[in-house]
């Protein structure tokens, strides 16, 4: 069997986390087992639906690099709707309804008041029908066959139909709802794993139906617990973070899919620099039940431990002209965010603001700058440097590297000086040394 998975969000917003992750996990399920990721627009409801935000989703996957393999939008597949709805209707599993929204929820009201659970009650078939009313429609379940289905991360499921309301499939103008649709898509397109939120468990049920009653195979399914923002002061709505915000911080996307492929699983979280690295033991039983507590702090420190490991070609179009392999070797360890790297290339290869030091600190880097001048930079200046320094002054420890380090590089801290120092060359080296002197 090919493996073929769909993401399927309606473009009526841009992506939150919560629906990257449903895409992330349909892209990396897909590209485990060599097979199809599909991104279908749902765009059945035209009221809500924008082309901004139909490229706006398409966009953010570009950016994730979740790109799919192949993109269909619903509103161009009403046709097939309608020819599979006309067989539902002929064959009696979908029939007319004609009760206004008011009438609906005063029923429901009874019900409920009744103690009862609020379903929908059928009409009989000779009801009345309203004069110059048009219908919705419903989709007739059928309440003689229990629904049942062992779920990838849910494990057994069972439903009675009973339970259940003929869910609405299309409106009295003739616009769809959700429901049927998806299934005909699901079933045309053949996709084969249906993975999404477990806010679609009991749709879920009343579409296993519809796959029967339109004599298909139903897919796999896995409904997976849904993702809550982490507790604290700091924690945003999850609805808001989106693509925007984690661009906006200068995080890398694949922080947060590293974060997104593991969260909620028994596996640990860890930085990794690609897709195919996810997907390797990208498995549906290591998913937990309970929700998962997204934090964007997570992310941060994902982004950091990333940086640290990428290789000079994963970044390099995206680095300041004339740097190199060996700055970022050099320089990588200390940065969270990969725009931080411009300000540590100045240090070593630009220009910086002189530090202003105390009197006894001046004095010592006036002594340096001497030593400096003099040393041969070509074999290990930095130990050269500080062993002389210390020699002349008998200073040591921090009160000798502290200001060292403030004077040549501006920072208090930051990668190790050897290697800065080396790198900086010896006429940038002393003038710093020089100017801090002086400040
Ligand atoms: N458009 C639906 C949603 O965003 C799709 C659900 C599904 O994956 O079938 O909730």
């Amino acid at each position: 069997m090919t493996v073929v998975t769909r993401f399927a969000p309606s473009p009526t917003g841009r992506l939150h986390v919560g629906n990257i992750r449903t895409a992330l996990h349909n892209a990396l399920f897909a590209r485990r087992h060599g097979g199809t990721f599909i991104l279908r627009i749902d765009d059945t409801d035209p009221e809500r639906s924008t082309d901004e935000f139909d490229l706006g989703i398409r966009d953010d996957l570009g950016w994730l690099g979740l790109t799919p393999d192949k993109v269909v939008r619903q509103s161009q597949r009403f046709d097939l709707y309608g020819r599979e709805f006309d067989r539902l209707v002929e064959a009696g599993r979908v029939y007319a309804c004609y009760e206004t929204p008011e009438e609906l929820e005063l029923r429901r009201k009874v019900l409920l008041g009744r103690g009862l659970p609020p379903v929908y009650e059928r009409k009989a078939d000779d009801a009345p029908v309203p004069e110059g009313r048009p219908p919705h429609w419903r989709f007739r379940l059928d309440h003689d066959c229990p629904i049942e289905w062992r779920d990838l991360v849910r494990g057994p499921q069972r439903f009675d139909p009973k339970l259940l309301s003929d869910p609405v499939i299309r409106r009295e103008d003739g616009s769809w709802l959700y429901l049927l649709p998806s299934v005909i898509d699901d079933i045309d397109l053949g996709i084969t794993h249906v993975v999404r939120g477990e806010d679609h468990v009991s749709n879920s049920a009343a579409q296993l139906q519809m796959f029967a009653a339109l004599g298909a195979q139903p897919p796999e399914l896995a409904h997976e617990a849904l993702l809550v923002a982490a507790e604290g002061k700091l924690s945003k709505r999850l609805g808001s973070i989106g693509v925007e915000e984690i661009r906006g911080l200068g995080l890398e996307p694949m922080a947060l899919l590293s974060l997104l492929a593991r969260l909620g699983t028994s596996q640990p979280v860890e930085a990794l620099a690609g897709l195919d690295e996810l997907a390797a033991d990208f498995d549906f039983a290591h998913f937990g039940r309970a929700p998962a507590h997204f934090d964007l702090h997570d992310v941060e420190l994902l982004n950091a431990r990333l940086l640290h490991r990428l290789e000079f070609a994963d970044v390099a179009d995206r680095l300041p002209d004339g740097a190199s392999e060996r700055d970022w070797r050099l320089l990588r360890g200390n940065l969270e965010r990969l725009s931080d790297f411009a300000g540590w290339f100045e240090v070593i290869a630009g220009d910086i603001a002189a530090p202003s030091l105390g009197g006894d600190d001046r004095a010592l880097v006036g002594e340096a700058a001497a030593i400096a001048a003099r040393l041969d930079w070509s074999n290990d200046p930095w130990h050269a440097l500080a062993d002389a320094l210390k020699e002349r002054t008998g200073q040591k420890g921090r009160a000798l590297f502290h200001p060292l380090r403030l004077a040549l590089t501006g920072r208090d801290s930051g990668p190790e000086m050897a290697g800065l120092l080396e790198r900086m060359g010896k006429d940038r080296a002393v003038a710093r040394l020089s100017a801090a002197a002086n400040s």
